[in-house]
């Protein structure tokens, strides 16, 4: 029979959900609230704040959804793209791809860079594909900072220079779902138009919160677009009252989930949260090149520049079963990892390295890594720990 209860914690290292620090389940804890208590708006007000500091933007409205990532992307279509206007959505594998298809079944067109494995965005593509659009069809430029399939990180601002050279007016659309509270970003300085985030990655608070932070340029262009939209819709979402903010009740604890968490990044201070992000992403990096030397795996992401502090795709040689090494390491030894997505299922896994985490669990889950590689036969370089550990101590 198998145990009801694990004895400790089972490691989270999904790059999304991450674990949630005891600090935001308490504040979720509360009871619900009346529509007209004066702790609703002040909450509201707090994750506002909050998230402009952490968004870098003195100006942008932020609307939250109470929506995952997806329905981010989907009030951004509905929001800024005429109907016969299109999108340009810069290659960067699974999301872009998945935000394409996404937005062609809303009905828009989309023109897409290509996409090469293990590479960050194309920006001479986007620029390319900017200039062949003498007639400035296409409306905006939608970027994915960090792919979290793919476990690459692009360059921003080679993207910001791209519109500006081909000189095109569409807007600039990052999403940093998988990238916010762990890489740095600025939205203002970037002249992003609009920034997409979710709940459950690096801002360490359960799935189902989302939010879409606009600048004034972005709000004209919506205010334009003709397309029937209600839910989603930002106008009417702009107001003071808490129930018009969200087109009906605030999903009220996972505000006070966020509220809590934007606290913890701002008392650990974002210089500090974004150095972690980056040390810890160096140990696992560093464990990954040890245990490539052993043949059967190695990083997906081909630039070290490139490779993302959340996130590490490992992709494995012919013959390596990803999902044996995944099942292994979670049933086994307590580590939950991702597996492959898209055209990578079954080709890499995934180690999650955002959020609450701090060295010892980084080091926890390399070793159970190392253990499960170990029970299915792997042939993999055997210090992979050792040089986590050294990278740790500082001198690796
Ligand atoms: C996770 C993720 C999404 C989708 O978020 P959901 O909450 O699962 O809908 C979108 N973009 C990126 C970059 C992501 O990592």
């Amino acid at each position: 029979m198998k145990p009801d209860r694990i004895p400790g914690h089972r490691f989270l290292h999904s790059p999304g959900p991450t674990r949630v620090p005891d600090e935001v389940q308490d504040a979720m804890r509360r009871q619900p609230m009346d529509l007209a208590d004066p702790r609703v708006d002040q909450c509201i007000a707090a994750c506002d704040q909050g998230l402009k500091r952490l968004l870098k933007t003195r100006d942008a409205d932020i609307h939250m959804v109470a929506a995952n990532g997806h329905g981010a992307w989907e009030a951004v279509v509905e929001n800024l793209i005429a109907p016969d206007r299109a999108v340009l959505i810069a290659g960067t594998g699974h999301f872009s791809e998945s935000w394409a298809v996404q937005t062609e079944a809303l009905g828009r067109r989309v023109v897409r860079t290509p996409w090469t494995e293990g590479l960050p965005i194309d920006a001479d593509a986007v620029e390319a594909a900017l200039r062949d659009d003498a007639a400035h069809a296409i409306a905006a430029v939608f970027a994915v900072h960090t792919d979290t399939a793919s476990g690459v990180t692009s360059d921003l601002d080679a993207i910001r220079a791209a519109i500006d050279a081909a000189r095109h007016p569409a807007l600039l659309v990052v999403d940093v779902v998988a990238s916010l509270g762990a890489a740095p970003f600025a939205m203002d300085a970037l002249r992003a138009n609009v920034v997409l985030g979710a709940s459950q990655k690096g801002l360490m608070t359960p799935p189902g919160l989302a939010f879409v932070a606009v600048d004034e340029a972005a709000r004209a262009v919506a205010a334009r677009n003709p397309a029937p939209r209600f839910y989603w819709d930002w106008e009417r979402r702009r107001s003071e009252m808490s129930y018009r903010r969200f087109c009906g009740t605030a999903p009220q604890s996972l505000l006070m989930g966020l509220e809590a968490a934007l606290g913890l990044i701002e008392r650990e201070g974002l210089a500090a949260v974004i150095a972690r992000h980056r040390l810890l992403a160096r140990a696992v990096q560093a464990a990954v090149e040890g245990w490539a030397e052993g043949g059967a795996l190695g990083f997906f992401a081909q630039q070290p520049a490139s490779r993302s502090v959340s996130v590490t795709t490992v992709a494995v040689g012919a013959g390596v079963d990803p999902e044996a090494i995944r099942h292994t390491a979670r049933e086994r030894f307590q580590v939950a990892m991702a597996g492959g997505l898209g055209p990578l299922a079954g080709r890499v896994f995934r180690i999650g390295h955002l959020g609450d985490l701090n060295p010892a669990m980084v080091l926890g889950c390399l070793g159970g890594i190392e253990a499960a590689m170990t029970v299915q036969k792997i042939s993999f370089g055997r210090d992979g720990l050792a040089r986590a550990v050294a990278c740790l101590a500082g001198d690796g």
